[in-house]
């Protein structure tokens, strides 16, 4: 007899929307977190890639943007030392939404809390230990000691994970010896921010506007005419493992551009002051037993904008199959593909990112032209449509066991518009709870009938769509296509097909 479910450690984002996605599939998760409050460190400036449409599959996506505090940024990204524009598409591959890190824990702590997720703030997990039944957890909390069981554990604790370390889950990869350094700050009335954006520091000279390298690192500064306010950035060769939860001092920011420019350039007051390292690197292994490693703790990419869209990715991907073996139907080999389609998309999103530190890191007169290269080539549409998927995580098809799938197997589901008896509806407004589906698109009760023994697992809805792209699909929780009949695919070959599928993926009716 177990204390709970699953233990969750860590309420950053990714132990957040996994406890969140459990409660809708029904599981009792109890989450420790080390930090006796929701801290305040500022990390991420905001969300982009699949996962927006994820939310927005969940019906959160309104919610967040209404949280928003800034403007929508125009749709550039950038890609290492260049820039993906999207603002010549009328329907970009990619979107962005400025919901700084800390807002979005806000939000998904609420919605944890509105699923009665219970969020133990102040407890650190301090050992980790599993058998064949259960892991056993020994935890530090505001009232002393104390074990707590479960059927399974997942480490969300971050970079530093030390569940992972625990678990025995190699964490392979590289860090790179160079600190990026950022602030906005506001400067005293003895500097003056030039009519150029050139800032005038009396006895101590001028700084250009934009980026300057020195022999001693990169210095960049941004400003809005008549403001006082500016950005800093400062990147320096530095091999230094910093704690992200531990905040940047000013102090340390004026040291940094201090031996970038060398000159001290006074502030008077410095808000969102972050520090980051690029590292490469992922566990090898997602799960170990009852284990299983997610979002930074299984995974660091060395550049930015994309480790919350991955991490919140793996909860979503995880939760339903967690859920699905707790409820005691889960086939055979479920809880492995968490592995092998979460650790899948790592190595796409750790592929461009990489390519991305190429394009970055040089300095020469090459790399110059590799970079104009790479840009001019992102001028037409279909590379840059092609990057901007592969960005955003959404060109990933995850595997099938098996032969002759359909194209749209392991996809993300599109957002159908579908016509039903009962009104006009949507995929996405389908999977808000989170169950799987199977949506008969041609009216083919030969096929959907055979879902019938899976009804208490798997909705079923009849609808038409335009352009129908299958004539059934069959959704996974976590919106990704299990199974799709072509259109007018007999039935002698559709319908055993569709049964496979259904044992696969949502095991024995
Ligand atoms: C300056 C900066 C800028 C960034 N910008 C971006 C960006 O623009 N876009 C983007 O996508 N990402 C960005 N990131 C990365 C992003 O912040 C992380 O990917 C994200 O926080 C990872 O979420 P997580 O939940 O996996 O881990 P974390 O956020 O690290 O959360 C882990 C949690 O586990 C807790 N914990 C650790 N050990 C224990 C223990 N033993 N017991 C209990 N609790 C424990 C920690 O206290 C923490 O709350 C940035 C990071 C930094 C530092």
């Amino acid at each position: 007899m177990t204390d709970a479910d699953v233990i969750i450690v860590g309420a950053g984002p990714t132990g957040l929307m996994l406890a969140a996605e459990l409660r809708l599939a029904g599981v009792r998760p109890v989450l420790l977190e080390r930090q006796p409050w929701r801290r305040d460190t500022p990390k991420a400036g905001g969300l982009g890639g699949q996962i927006l449409e994820l939310l927005r599959y969940r019906g959160l996506l309104e919610r967040f943007e209404a949280a928003c505090t800034g403007p929508v940024p125009a749709p550039r990204f950038p890609f290492g030392g260049v820039h993906l524009d999207f603002t010549q598409l009328a329907d970009p591959p990619m979107h962005a939404l400025p919901l700084p890190q800390q807002l979005l824990e806000r939000l998904l702590d609420e919605r944890a809390g509105e699923l009665g997720v219970e969020v133990r703030r102040g407890h650190e997990v301090a050992g980790v230990s599993q058998d064949d039944g259960a892991v056993s957890v020994d935890v530090r909390g505001p009232g002393g000691p104390y074990q707590v069981s479960a059927r399974y554990l997942v480490a969300c604790d971050g970079a530093r994970s030390r569940v992972r370390d625990w678990a025995g889950i190699g964490f392979p990869g590289v860090t790179y010896p160079e600190v990026n350094r950022l602030a906005q700050v506001t400067l005293p009335d003895t500097v003056t921010v030039l009519g150029n954006g050139d800032l005038d520091i009396p006895g101590s000279g001028t700084i250009r506007a934009g980026f300057t390298r020195t022999d001693h690192g990169l210095f960049g500064v941004g400003s809005s005419p008549g403001s006082q306010a500016v950005s800093l950035y400062t990147i320096e060769d530095e091999s230094t493992e910093y704690d992200d939860d531990v905040p940047m001092t000013v102090t340390e920011l004026q040291d940094s551009l201090h031996r970038v420019l060398g000159l001290h350039l006074p502030v008077k007051e410095a808000s969102r002051l972050s520090r980051f390292t690029f590292k490469a690197r992922q566990a090898e292994r997602y799960r170990h037993g009852r284990i299983m490693v997610a979002g930074d703790a299984a995974h660091l990419f060395p550049a930015t904008g994309v480790a919350l869209n991955a991490g919140l990715l793996d909860a979503v991907n995880l939760a339903w199959k967690l859920a699905a073996d707790l409820h005691g139907w889960a086939p055979a080999g479920l809880l492995d593909t968490y592995h092998d389609e979460r650790h899948l998309a790592g190595t796409r999103t750790m592929l461009h990112t990489r390519a991305q530190v190429a394009l970055r890191r040089g300095h020469d007169a090459a790399a110059e032209a590799l970079r104009e290269v790479f840009q001019e080539l992102l001028t037409d549409e279909q590379p840059l449509r092609r990057m901007g998927a592969l960005v955003a995580g959404a060109d990933i098809r995850y595997p099938t066991p098996g032969p002759g799938h359909h194209p749209l197997t392991g996809t993300f589901a599109p957002d159908l518009t579908l016509h039903t008896e009962h009104g006009v509806t949507s995929v996405a407004d389908l999977l808000h709870p989170a169950r799987p589906i199977l949506l008969d698109l041609a009216d083919r009760p030969d096929l959907h009938r055979i879902a019938q023994d899976w009804r208490h697992r798997v909705d079923i809805h009849t609808a038409k769509t335009d352009d129908r792209p299958a004539d059934i699909l069959l959704i996974r929780p976590d919106a990704h296509i299990a199974w799709a009949a072509a259109i007018d695919e007999p039935a002698d070959t559709a319908a055993p097909a569709l049964r496979d599928a259904l044992s696969t993926w949502f095991g024995t009716p």
